[in-house]
């Protein structure tokens, strides 16, 4: 079935003007989405223009090629957007991540996949010269396309395997690491170069395809295995960059100048946002994507000491009565109020403490939760204002000036070890300076209880904090009634 669509596809340059416009107009669509998806003031309408530039490249090309068998062709979309709507329903805000690299190893093994089609039955696609060698160009794209697919492919799953909490999220750091990398890298680029002037270049010919594909899907696991803690949402975006430019990579091969256009899209728009969050999180670029190359090897797993430190605990009623003196309060959300879903009780505590003329802000941390944007998303779907609700470096400054800080499943983000301690896997990462507001209440479920990055939080047991130990949404509520 796909065959035939590749197959089809293979006549990509006889596309229509038609059609190229419609693809062009798919492009603006794809565009318009991500600006939306920028603000989640604006998402919905991002959304709604990405399925509809999507639709139009859709059906562009279903219209525009020779369809073999168009029946199979309508089961697999219909079966695939029963699963596609079955899974958008049913996932917790919590498991977005995992799924997000779930669905990129699809994308890089789709890649793989066109890639060796290709190879197998060059012809097909019309990358064949007189004498029946897969032309140059063709044999550097496809080398490139499944190169780039496997790698996202093996990265992703491994991704998804820390993630879901099936396989540990600390750094598994190897022994030479760095060397066997560099060496896989520079070997796959390296057999990709020969592979485009090698004699044996026919259909499913050379030894080199395959061997690009077993490098590429050992490299992609090698490269995302060292990176554990505070590194997992770059990530995150850095193999969603990778899917999108296996996507483009795909493009090349079947001729379809839209899928260039929305894998470059993709690709670019993931890179400037790995790029984003790794300066957000102090983070270089380059150690990231090059496998946790600044990862310390002291620091892998590190957690919490053993000894039991002493720290205060408190009720919602103490904690009403210091709000409702407070003159200005800022809510610091992490991913536990994620996992309670204490966003509307957190908004109707909100409501009621400005009723009583106290002034409220809330903070959000660039990795906070475990998606990027993962609070904002709650707190807009709790009806927040936006203008409440401000980025870490515009309202770090403002801890000192503050009454109290209300921390409600954030934890890696004020962990003041991110600043202090070299051995620490979040050190280096911005973090809130909740040590300076005059009070902190700090809701977890437990003691025992640690933030993402496995390590023990000193603010726990600062004169200042006290721990409202119970599940937030519960604790928030409480909160609530003894406002009233
Ligand atoms: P953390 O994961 O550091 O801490 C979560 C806290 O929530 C814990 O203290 C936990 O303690 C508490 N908690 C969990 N469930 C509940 C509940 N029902 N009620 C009350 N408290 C609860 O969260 P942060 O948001 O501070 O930090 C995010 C971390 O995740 C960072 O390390 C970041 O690097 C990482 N990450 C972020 C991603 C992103 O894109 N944003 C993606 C992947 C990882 P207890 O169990 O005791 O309740």
């Amino acid at each position: 079935m796909s065959l035939s669509l590749l197959a089809a596809a293979a006549h990509g340059e006889s596309t229509p003007a038609w059609a190229m416009l419609a693809y062009l107009a798919a492009g603006v669509f794809f565009i318009l989405a991500l600006r939306g998806l920028s603000s989640p003031a604006s998402s919905r309408a991002g959304n709604r223009n990405g399925m509809i530039g999507m639709a139009i490249a859709l059906v562009t090309t279903l219209v525009t090629h020779d369809i073999a068998n168009i029946v199979e062709i309508g089961i697999a979309i219909f079966l695939g957007g029963i699963i596609g709507v079955t899974i958008a329903r049913r996932i917790a805000m919590t498991a977005m991540p995992e799924l997000v690299a779930g669905f990129h190893s699809l994308v890089g093994l789709a890649a793989v996949v066109v890639g060796l089609a290709a190879w197998l039955n060059p012809g097909a696609f019309g990358i064949l010269d007189a004498s029946d060698q897969i032309l140059l160009p063709s044999r550097i794209e496809l080398g490139l396309g499944i190169a780039i697919g496997a790698i996202t492919f093996s990265g992703s799953v491994i991704a998804f395997l820390k993630l879901s909490g099936r396989m540990s999220g600390n750094a598994i750091l190897l022994p030479g690491r760095h060397i066997i990398n560099l060496g896989t890298l520079a070997g796959i680029l390296g057999i990709i170069g020969y592979y485009a002037v090698a004699p044996e270049g026919g259909a499913g010919e050379g030894w080199q395809v395959i061997a690009i594909t077993a490098l590429a899907f050992a490299i992609g696991f090698l490269l995302i295995i060292p990176i554990g803690g505070a590194d997992m949402p770059v990530v995150v975006s850095m193999l969603n960059s990778y899917s999108g430019w296996a996507a483009a990579a795909m493009g090349f091969t079947l001729g379809n100048s839209a899928m260039i256009i929305t894998g470059a899209l993709v690709g670019s728009s993931g890179a400037i946002l790995s790029y984003i969050m790794c300066r957000a999180m102090n983070r270089s670029f380059i150690s990231v994507i090059a496998g946790g190359f600044g990862a310390d090897d002291s620091a892998a797993g590190a957690a919490g000491g053993g000894e039991q430190r002493p720290y205060k605990t408190g009720s919602a009623e103490d904690a009403a009565f210091m709000l409702e003196q407070a003159e200005k309060v800022i809510i610091i959300p992490g991913y536990g109020m994620a996992v309670a879903q204490a966003q509307h009780a957190l908004r109707e505590m909100t409501d009621v403490l400005e009723e009583k003329g106290v002034e409220v802000k809330f903070a959000i941390h660039p990795v906070a939760g475990r998606m990027p944007g993962h609070m904002n998303v709650l707190l807009a779907e709790a009806s927040v204002d936006y203008d409440k609700v401000f980025e870490l470096e515009d309202i770090n400054s403002e801890f000192s000036q503050c009454d109290v800080a209300f921390i409600i499943g954030a934890n890696d983000v004020v962990n003041p070890a991110a600043k202090t301690d070299k051995s620490s896997p979040i050190y280096g990462m911005p973090v809130f300076d909740v040590d300076k507001a005059k009070q902190v209440f700090f809701i977890k479920r437990s003691m025992g209880g640690v933030g993402y990055a496995g390590v023990d939080n000193d603010v726990f047991y600062m004169n200042q904090t006290t721990m409202l130990l119970s599940d937030a949404k519960k604790m928030v509520e409480e909160i609530v009634k003894a406002l009233d």
